[in-house]
């Protein structure tokens, strides 16, 4: 079984039942609901599908809300303008209030005249165009056409050296969110962080709509933004998980300087016994063709080796010609790229992470599984936290196998690498929980009688990051 998870991207090529559970059976973890686009009720079909499907294949599958955030579109063009080179325009948000010019006019969603200074690099439609701040005045933003090219309504726009100021949530996003909580989903993503604070306010509303702290969302910060980078290890601090969105990150930085960033968000998550995902234009090709190209093959397998816990298909699932196949050929690359010593982690590689407690239970009960040649690391997690300080050691040769009492963190491990997540009925003492831990791990045929496990448990019973105990049992 594969240990690095795919995320995939639900849109109009992957919204019935029988594509979605196509999708599941080529290895599929999560699914990704993009609320740029799409409605509610399609959606809401596609989460009541999920749910089903993971029952019926008895294991989990996540649902990720991806919120748009501050993400800048041009508005409602009539027929696409094609702009040129050295060519004066006006942008705005209020086309409607102009007067009738000579000069080209692009429309704007939002308001940015308060982001803009005079030679403020503007891009659009991926980078293809690049356009320059003159001056703003008025309702105008009046801009110099660097490279030209063809503009068309809500292509996005990207401004990488402007200080953007726009909440980092807009009302639409706030419905969404609620859209989210209302439906249970496991993991909120939020596209273009900028600080912390972004993360913060993300969970003051998440507290807000959603009062039982104790089954909340795990919270995923987008890293797309020049400033997300500067910042990262703080907002790594306080998300629970990282998307390296190498979409928008891969314009609004250097296209040249994204898989350094792409290494070392993925080092530091690492490090931080936090999971990673690496996104876009994994199999790009695939959206037309039915093989990938080399390059892309080669880009998943970077990622497995670099030790991301998810790889994410956007496009390729959503609206491409060949979903299924596109899911096959990400399990298969990172299947045989795991089974290689390219993706094994040096030993001692997380020795400077000692420091804490949890830190060296891990690292213990990694060591134990190597000198036993333990069959599996059997743990029990309240919040996933143990399942995520055992996946950080990445094991190489016993499974992980997690069991929780809660529904949502069953789902929410499927982010983590190498997990595999099982519910496990209450037990009042830990005597009883490490039974029925082994007891289940049997009936599920994940180890047999005379197996070694090593098993990972906290006592007392039922507290949060509390991962004390490391012990070696046969089964
Ligand atoms: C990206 O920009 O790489 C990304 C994942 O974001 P989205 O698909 O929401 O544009």
């Amino acid at each position: 079984m594969k240990k690095t998870k795919i995320i995939c991207t639900i849109g109009p090529a992957s919204s019935s039942p029988k594509v979605i559970e196509e999708l599941a059976e080529a290895g599929m973890d999560i699914i990704r609901l993009n609320l740029s686009h799409g409605d509610y009720a399609s959606r809401e079909k596609v989460i009541a599908q999920v749910r089903a499907l993971s029952k019926k294949l008895d294991r989990p599958i996540g649902v990720m809300v991806d919120l748009q955030g501050p993400k800048i579109r041009v508005g409602e063009l009539k027929r696409p303008i094609t702009l040129k080179k050295g060519e004066t325009i006006i942008l705005t948000h209020k086309p409607g209030e102009l007067e009738p010019t000579k000069y080209t006019i692009i429309p704007v969603q939002e308001d940015l005249r308060a982001s803009l200074r005079k030679d403020d690099p503007i891009l659009i439609n991926d980078g293809k165009i690049r356009i320059k701040v003159e001056r703003v005045q008025g309702l105008k933003v009046w801009c110099s056409v660097i490279n030209g090219g063809e503009v068309s309504t809500h292509k996005g726009m990207n401004l990488p050296q402007s200080k953007i100021r726009l909440p980092i949530m807009s009302p639409k996003d706030e419905a969404d969110l609620r859209f989210g909580l209302e439906h249970d989903a496991d993991f909120i993503a939020l596209s273009f962080v900028r600080q912390p604070q972004d993360i913060l306010n993300l969970r003051k509303l998440i507290e807000k709509y959603n009062p039982d702290k104790y089954e909340q969302p795990w919270v995923i910060a987008k890293i797309e933004k020049p400033e997300a980078v500067q910042n990262f290890s703080k907002i790594l601090q306080l998300a629970d998980a990282v998307m390296v969105a190498r979409g928008d990150l891969g314009v609004e930085i250097p296209a040249s300087e994204v898989p350094l960033v792409q290494k070392k968000i993925i080092e530091e998550c690492l490090h931080a016994a936090k999971p990673s995902i690496v996104a876009t234009q994994m199999l790009d090709s695939m959206v037309d063709s039915p093989t990938p190209s080399r390059a892309e093959v080669s880009d998943v397998a970077t990622a497995v080796v670099d030790h991301a816990d998810c790889v994410m298909l956007s496009q390729e699932t959503a609206t491409g010609k060949y979903p299924v196949q596109s899911t096959r050929m990400m399990a298969k690359i990172v299947e045989q790229t795991e089974q290689s010593p390219y993706d094994d982690l040096p030993h001692g590689y997380l020795a400077d992470q000692r420091d804490s407690r949890a830190a060296a239970v891990a690292d213990s009960a990694h060591e134990l599984s190597k000198n036993m040649d333990a069959k599996a690391i059997v743990g029990v997690t309240v919040s996933g936290f143990t399942a995520r300080m055992i996946s950080h050691q990445r094991p190489q040769n016993a499974e992980i196998i997690m069991m929780t009492q809660s529904p949502k963190v069953y789902r929410q491990l499927s982010l983590v690498w190498g997990v595999r997540a099982y519910i496990i009925p209450r037990s009042k003492t830990l005597e009883d929980l490490i039974r029925n831990a082994i007891v289940l791990a049997k009936r599920r045929k994940l180890v047999k009688k005379g197996d070694k496990i090593v098993v990972v448990t906290g006592q007392p019973v039922g507290l949060r990051e509390n991962m004390n105990l490391v012990e070696v049992q046969t089964v």
